[in-house]
């Protein structure tokens, strides 16, 4: 542990490590470092309190509008009178992802998409693809959102590779990730005989990736990325051993949109005799359609022989409502490693494809409107449009002095900057109205392009204010912001478990009446 870095933290964000602090029972090192003398208890426990009450109001804004339930409400509620509560709650919630404020979260918005996907969830909200006999139609929905993307990452692969392709409705990217890291877990110890599992997976690979090597106790060996934000070939053969079920590439990684060498990376593991998974969750609606408008775009998938299997988001750039995402096969005998069943069971035989038991027809009825609506031409116009303002903020940023753009992406843009606290920038960027990333590892801010950027006027306001943003931070330098320290503090102190243990109080927080 590096003190007097430490110190130096301590001394810049006062506030910050005093609301660590309450977890430092555990860390009696760590402890003695922060209570030097110099520092006023009163003046820690002020500063705690005030950042307490700005996180706690900043989540809890309803609080003082409506009644809180505590318990069931004696009484139901009239609907109306629910309704008209939500409706006030929407119309609060909406302006800043609709007007283009917003780094990600909605990827399409268009108030005619959105009640075309609300209609198809009301006509089929009751069903449940746990009863096929009730509603054959989820079977239907199901299996042809899987034809249809897995498709969609094969085109131009032999016809025996694509009419093996199969996969699974899930609920999001984090379950695809999760059910073919288990998969391969298993798939491992049946095949090969390994009981000490491990995966090789970028540092910039999604956090769903450390939740599945923390669920199913398999060990996750990372490898660093180069300078260009690419999976380390040389650092991933060294990675790779006797006991490592599969490696794992993005295409692209949230963090800076780039996506890995998947060619070099998925042929090395088909060398080693071990599975590969490409996670498109991010980019599988968009890549196959950049490739088509002529953007350069690495190969990723089912084309290439080694990629054993696809995680691709419908909730994202497939402009599903959220609450789907696709996990695609090479083959039916690997997925049999995904499906689980209970034969002696006294409530009947059971057997369920995914982690869940009962799940959402609707949103399957709703996911797969959206794709056989939009169809290839609707993803072709959407990947267009959202590339083309991608292309003009990429210009646009690298203007700027003070920024850097990391690495070569297609439209999800990391920046830094090498003379200012980039997480300052993004906090006049909050002021302003916006929602974007922070990321560390470096420090950097991303926006992930969708079609709420594509409407007049939106990219233009957004250089302007980044523009401003930039001025007004390199204005006043010594400035320190509320929430710039967190992002500095979790990149920069050696305590991370510390860090880990303050995101639980936030998790708390959000569970708080
Ligand atoms: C969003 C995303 C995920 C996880 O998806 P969720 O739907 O949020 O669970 C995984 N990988 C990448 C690259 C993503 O962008």
């Amino acid at each position: 542990m590096n003190l007097d870095a430490l110190q130096e933290y301590r001394k810049k964000y006062p506030g910050l490590f005093n609301l660590l602090e309450k977890t430092l029972d555990r860390y009696p090192r760590l402890d003695a470092v922060l209570k030097t003398p110099g520092v006023v208890k009163a003046e820690i426990d002020a500063q705690r309190k005030q950042v307490l009450e700005v996180i706690g109001a900043e989540m809890k804004p309803y609080r003082e509008q409506y009644e809180t339930f505590r318990e069931l409400p004696a009484k139901g509620r009239s609907r109306e009178d629910v309704l008209a509560e939500l409706e006030e709650m929407r119309a609060q919630e909406s302006g800043s992802w609709k007007e283009g404020f917003v780094s990600g979260a909605v990827y399409h918005g268009d108030k005619t998409h959105i009640d075309y996907l609300n209609e198809a969830y009301n006509l089929h909200s009751q069903s449940n693809p746990l009863h096929t006999d009730l509603w054959p139609s989820v079977s239907k929905f199901e299996s042809e959102i899987i034809s249809m993307t897995a498709r969609m990452l094969s085109e131009g692969a032999p016809e025996s590779v694509r009419e093996n392709l199969c996969g699974a409705v899930s609920s999001g990217g984090t379950e695809s990730i999760m059910l073919a890291m288990m998969t391969y877990r298993d798939m491992a110890e049946a095949e090969r005989g390994i009981t000490s599992p491990e995966m090789v997976a970028p540092v910039t690979a999604h956090a769903a990736f450390d939740k599945a090597a923390h669920y199913f106790k398999i060990k996750l060996r990372k490898i660093p990325v180069d300078a260009d934000y690419r999976a380390d070939l040389r650092a991933m053969k060294k990675a790779i051993n006797k006991n490592t079920v599969v490696v794992v590439g993005s295409a692209p990684a949230f963090p800076h949109g780039i996506v890995d060498p998947i060619e070099e990376m998925s042929n090395y593991a088909l060398k080693r005799g071990i599975p590969f998974h490409t996670d498109a969750c991010l980019g599988g609606f968009v890549l196959p359609f950049a490739r088509k408008l002529g953007y350069p775009v690495p190969a990723f998938d089912f084309n290439l022989p080694g990629v054993t299997s696809i995680s691709v988001d419908t909730h994202k750039y497939g402009y599903a409502a959220k609450g789907t995402s696709v996990i695609l096969y090479r083959n039916p005998e690997i997925r049999h490693y995904q499906f689980f069943t209970v034969t002696n069971w006294p409530g009947g035989m059971y057997f369920s494809p995914t982690f869940a038991g009962s799940r959402p027809g609707g949103l399957s009825a709703a996911g797969w409107a959206s794709l056989v609506h939009t169809g290839e031409e609707g993803y072709l116009e959407a990947a267009r449009e959202i590339l083309a303002v991608a292309d003009y903020m990429k210009v646009e940023i690298a203007k700027i002095p003070e920024l850097r753009i990391l690495g070569d992406p297609l439209f999800v843009i990391a920046f830094a900057s090498d003379t200012l606290d980039i997480y300052r920038v993004m906090e006049r960027m909050t002021e302003k109205g916006y929602s974007l990333n922070g990321l560390h590892r470096p420090a950097c801010v991303h926006i992930a392009i969708t079609l709420r950027h594509t409407k007049e006027g939106v990219k233009e306001r957004f250089i302007e204010d980044l523009k401003s943003a930039v001025a007004d931070v390199k204005a006043n330098p010594s400035e320190t912001g509320s929430t710039a320290p967190i992002y500095g503090l979790a990149a920069s102190i050696p305590v991370r478990s510390v860090v880990g243990d303050l995101l639980k109080t936030y998790m708390d927080a959000y569970y708080k009446l």
